[in-house]
């Protein structure tokens, strides 16, 4: 996506441990004719696809599943993060490492809100080394919910996240893959094929 990757240029600011801040207008402050663009490219790929839920995790996947949510015509759930050990009620839940903190923590889905019979696409901001999409996915199965596929606004094709997820038959469909970024220099590659 041309719009997106011309952004991630001008905007994006390189921090070390291979890490790209877009905070101006993705994490942070939110540029919502820019997050319409997104909503309207994922629908675009995912046309045809029968989708009744997009799942999202907290807190940067919220903003961009929302927008994105209006082109489906679809309700938003959201993976909550917690570290209670006790879990109330009657909840899915996995665990998930963080990138950018390296952390792990418990994610989890009301099963009030995810069951047999939804059709689920997931969207996040970014895949690195795809633990946040690869806890969503577990909860998606775990719910006997079929998973379409997922929507990734920035892929970072130097981590081993988006090929592994492939391998592993699922369908991710990112709107720009950054193939490298060189902090110094501060400039970005993209992959030119997606
Ligand atoms: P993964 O689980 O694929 O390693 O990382 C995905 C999550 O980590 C995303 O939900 C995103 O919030 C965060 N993340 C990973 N890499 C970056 C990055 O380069 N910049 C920002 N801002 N967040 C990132």
């Amino acid at each position: 996506m041309q719009l997106l990757k011309d952004r991630i240029r001008k905007d994006g600011k390189i921090k070390s441990g291979n890490v790209l801040k877009v905070d101006s207008f993705l994490n942070h402050q939110m540029d919502i004719k820019l997050f319409e663009e997104i909503g309207k490219e994922f629908k675009r790929r995912f046309e045809g696809e029968e989708i009744n839920k997009i799942l999202t995790i907290e807190a940067s996947g919220i903003g961009i599943a929302c927008i994105v949510a209006q082109y489906f015509d679809v309700p938003v759930v959201f993976a909550k993060k917690t570290k209670t050990k006790n879990i109330a009620g009657d909840v899915y839940t996995t665990k998930v490492e963080s990138f950018t903190h390296g952390k792990v923590y418990d994610i989890i889905v009301s099963k009030e809100f995810l069951g047999p019979g939804d059709k689920v696409l997931l969207i996040d901001d970014f895949l690195a080394n795809g633990k946040a999409l690869e806890g969503l996915a577990a909860l998606v199965k775990d719910s006997g919910a079929h998973l379409v596929g997922a929507g990734i606004v920035i892929e970072k094709g130097f981590q081993t996240g988006g090929e592994r997820l492939r391998a592993e038959g699922i369908r991710v469909e990112s709107l720009a893959i950054v193939d490298g970024m060189d902090e110094e220099k501060g400039t970005i590659w993209f992959r030119e094929d997606e």
